[in-house]
């Protein structure tokens, strides 16, 4: 069965009497090389894959991982996946919505104590939440390779102080390394977006990158921070941390070594993590 040719795909689908839903952002891959290069670049000894679809890039995760589980939300596709991947008895499909899944337990009962990697073509209607909830799930995910609208990979990846770095960018630099590894042309799928994709790489450390006293305060800081753009740092600050002063604020941005007129956007997650520590000795 060659899943990614478009004929094919077409008769599985009326077999089973689906049709493509918009409302899960069901964008099957049909260009061969796509899936490959995914999984030769994200597959691991134990693989998560969120929304395997009619099992394309399932298959090539198959080839490469000890075992996978692929979770899906879309209950008519489950018999679908029984047969694509029927000479795969290390793969395992779960019906649930993965924004519902709790990580910590799926990942103890499925892949006891090995370390996983998690791969996917996601939805984009749900590309920021799906790796918030893989970053903030306490699971230590070896990486995270993920085919995603191309502006939204343009705007993780992006280093400080260019036009697209903004809070997702910051908060994503706390948990991993980031790179862009190659793009998507909107004919790689069926039926075709309307954008280009990219496909992105995160790489997770094991320990934070930067020392804080509250990762959450941290975090507190960043949506501040980008919260209101066009102010200052000093401005977006001094309201949502008002027990602290305008004239301390300015004071602690000074000593980091930026002009007090900086804006959010030309802090690093090292800057920002050194106002944390700062603010941390005024509370
Ligand atoms: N992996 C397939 C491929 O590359 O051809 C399909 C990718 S398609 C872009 C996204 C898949 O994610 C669909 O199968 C869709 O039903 C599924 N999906 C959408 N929302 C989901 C969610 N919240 N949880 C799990 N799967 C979801």
């Amino acid at each position: 069965m060659q899943l990614t040719n478009p004929s094919e795909i077409k008769r599985i689908m009326d077999k089973h009497g689906l049709v493509f839903k918009k409302k899960f952002g069901q964008n099957f891959l049909i260009n061969a090389a796509i899936p490959e290069r995914i999984a030769e670049a994200g597959a691991g000894e134990y693989t998560l894959e969120i929304g395997p679809g009619i099992g394309t890039l399932t298959k090539e995760l198959a080839l490469r991982s000890k075992k996978v589980v692929a979770v899906e939300i879309d209950a008519g596709l489950i018999p679908v996946l029984s047969e694509t991947l029927d000479a795969f008895p290390h793969v395992k499909v779960i019906e649930d919505d993965i924004l519902k899944v709790d990580l910590k337990t799926l990942v103890k009962r499925e892949f006891a104590s090995g370390r996983v990697s998690v791969c996917a073509n996601l939805p984009y209607y749900i590309t920021t939440p799906v790796l918030m909830h893989l970053l903030e799930s306490g699971v230590p995910f070896a990486s995270i390779t993920v085919l995603v609208q191309k502006e939204v990979a343009d705007r993780i990846c992006a280093p400080a102080g260019s036009s697209d770095y903004g809070a997702i960018s910051a908060v994503v630099a706390y948990y991993g390394r980031a790179e862009k590894l190659f793009r998507v042309s909107a004919g790689s799928f069926v039926p075709a977006p309307k954008v280009d994709s990219t496909v992105m790489k995160l790489t997770l450390y094991d320990h934070p990158p930067v020392e804080t006293v509250s990762e959450e305060r941290l975090f507190q800081i960043i949506k501040s921070a980008f919260g209101k753009r066009r102010k200052t740092l000093v401005n977006a600050l001094s309201g949502d941390f008002s027990h602290i002063g305008r004239d301390r604020i300015e004071q602690i941005i000074e000593s980091s070594g930026f002009d007090s007129r900086v804006r959010g956007e030309k802090l690093s997650i090292e800057d920002f993590a050194y106002l944390e520590r700062e603010f941390a000795k005024i509370n």
